[in-house]
């Protein structure tokens, strides 16, 4: 039988017809919703720092233990400053008493263990803090109901929930509230991290949900005055630790250099991090161990990164990317999923050369999926962006976000919410990208890394 011997090169199954099958297999097979409801129930809520961060840990690490992965392990990094979370409760005290649903900010200094009671300093709008004057919120507590729209979480994390409270203890505020940076209308409210500029006073600080806010401002129209009682009691605990847990698919015949796709495994602590970051989890997680279980591995490297500590500031993610050099260079792609269930729309590209052949083969292969090709600008999703800005190329698969900033942070993240079609369809674009990235490589590379 002739024919067998010199035909293997020219028969074997084109790495779009392997893609195509890894992708249905993802989602007949469920098994990234899978992954993730055994998180969310086995572990649960994952605060960085938590015992139960690092139960998730060595709960990760057996699963990549029991999938088959080459390599399994997991590099442990200091976080400065731990928190854990204490009671929170606001109500307004006059003119019309009433209880307000609110949580501390990630981060927050505590009040007195009896409360802070003081007027408040109403703003529509960040921008009206900002044009108060200094010493003008002396004694007050500061609220600023800006909304968020959708697209603006951005904006709104980085702009309020990040600098609000410096800003308002520059001029002067002895407390900080929020209206939660969420798109729902229900009465919870979104935690989310804060930092405090140096030299500044250290003041408590919350969210409202999305009703109270919008109960201070009718209050605010009618009425000249209104005081409010804060009670928060989260404690500090020093410095913490946490890791990010890796594991490997070794490349068949390029073994160094790495395609990596990333989620964060630490989530808040209100729900149980279900669609931040249990279906990302569950998506990479997946997508690796079908690509280990191919007869044949890619050519080169699939890694699956789970950072640790992303929601105090990208910790883990910068460690990774702080901690390597002359590896991040063999880094030929990164790319996270960390934007809820999906679906995926769009493949964005952050890469030196956008034209080059097998992007436009990732991006056909993504067709059936419904995915569109996207921007040509991506930093590849939260904890890939240290790596990203030391030059590593990454792919950003930018998904539908339409309820993901109703649950993000609260305690409604739960697993209940997500799709099995959507998360199903997000599970399949990560593997058809992560395998065909690992077979194609490609000169993708940002720019020299720094
Ligand atoms: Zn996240
Ligand atoms: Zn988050």
């Amino acid at each position: 039988m002739a024919m067998f011997v010199c035909m293997p090169a020219a028969l074997r199954a084109a790495p779009e017809a392997i893609a195509a099958k890894l992708a249905q297999q993802i989602q007949e097979s469920s098994l990234a919703l899978e992954i993730a409801t055994d998180l969310t129930t086995e572990i649960g809520p994952r605060l960085y720092g938590s015992e139960n961060e690092k139960r998730a840990a060595e709960w990760a690490m057996k699963r990549f233990h029991e999938y088959g992965f080459d390599r399994v392990w997991s590099e442990s990094f200091p976080v400065e400053r731990g928190w854990i979370r204490g009671e929170e409760k606001a109500s307004i005290v006059s003119p019309s008493p009433q209880n307000l649903v609110i949580t501390a900010l990630g981060g927050s200094v505590p009040t007195p263990p009896e409360g802070i009671e003081a007027e408040i300093a109403h703003f529509r709008f960040i921008e009206d803090l900002l044009a108060a004057p200094e010493g003008s919120l002396k004694g007050k507590i500061a609220v600023v109901t800006h909304p968020m729209e959708i697209g603006q979480y951005a904006k709104i994390s980085g702009g309020i929930r990040s600098k609000g409270p410096s800003e308002a203890a520059r001029r002067g505020a002895i407390a900080f509230l929020m209206r939660s940076a969420g798109t729902d209308s229900d009465r919870v409210a979104h935690t989310g991290a804060t930092s405090y500029r140096d030299g500044i006073p250290r003041i408590p600080a919350a969210a409202l949900s999305v009703p109270d806010a919008q109960q201070i401002d009718r209050l605010a129209e009618r009425f000249k005055s209104i005081r409010i009682k804060l009670v928060l009691t989260p404690k500090e605990i020093g410095a913490v630790r946490s890791q990010n847990v890796i594991a490997e698919i070794t490349g068949r015949e390029k073994p160094e250099e790495i395609v990596l796709l990333g989620a964060h495994l630490d989530s808040w602590d209100l729900g149980t991090g279900a669609i931040d970051d249990g279906t990302g989890v569950g998506i990479v997680m997946a997508a690796g161990k079908l690509i280990g279980e191919l007869p044949q591995a890619p050519k080169r490297t699939v890694r699956i990164v789970l950072f640790g500590a992303e929601e105090i500031g990208l910790v883990g993610g910068k460690y990774y990317a702080d901690s390597r050099t002359d590896e991040l260079k063999r880094h030929i792609v990164a790319t996270e999923a960390d934007a809820g269930q999906g679906p995926v729309q769009f493949m964005d590209i952050g890469v030196g050369n956008p034209l080059d052949p097998s992007i436009s083969r990732i991006r056909k292969a993504l067709e059936p999926l419904g995915i569109k090709p996207g921007r040509s600008k991506s930093s590849g999703g939260p904890d890939i962006g240290p790596m990203h800005s030391k030059g590593v190329p990454a792919f950003g698969l930018s998904m539908f976000t339409d309820d993901y900033f109703d649950l993000h942070h609260t305690p409604n993240d739960t697993i209940d919410k997500v799709e099995p079609e959507r998360i199903n369809q997000s599970a399949a674009a990560f593997v058809t990208v992560g395998y065909l990235a690992a077979e194609l490589g490609g000169y993708y590379r940002a720019s020299d890394v720094r």
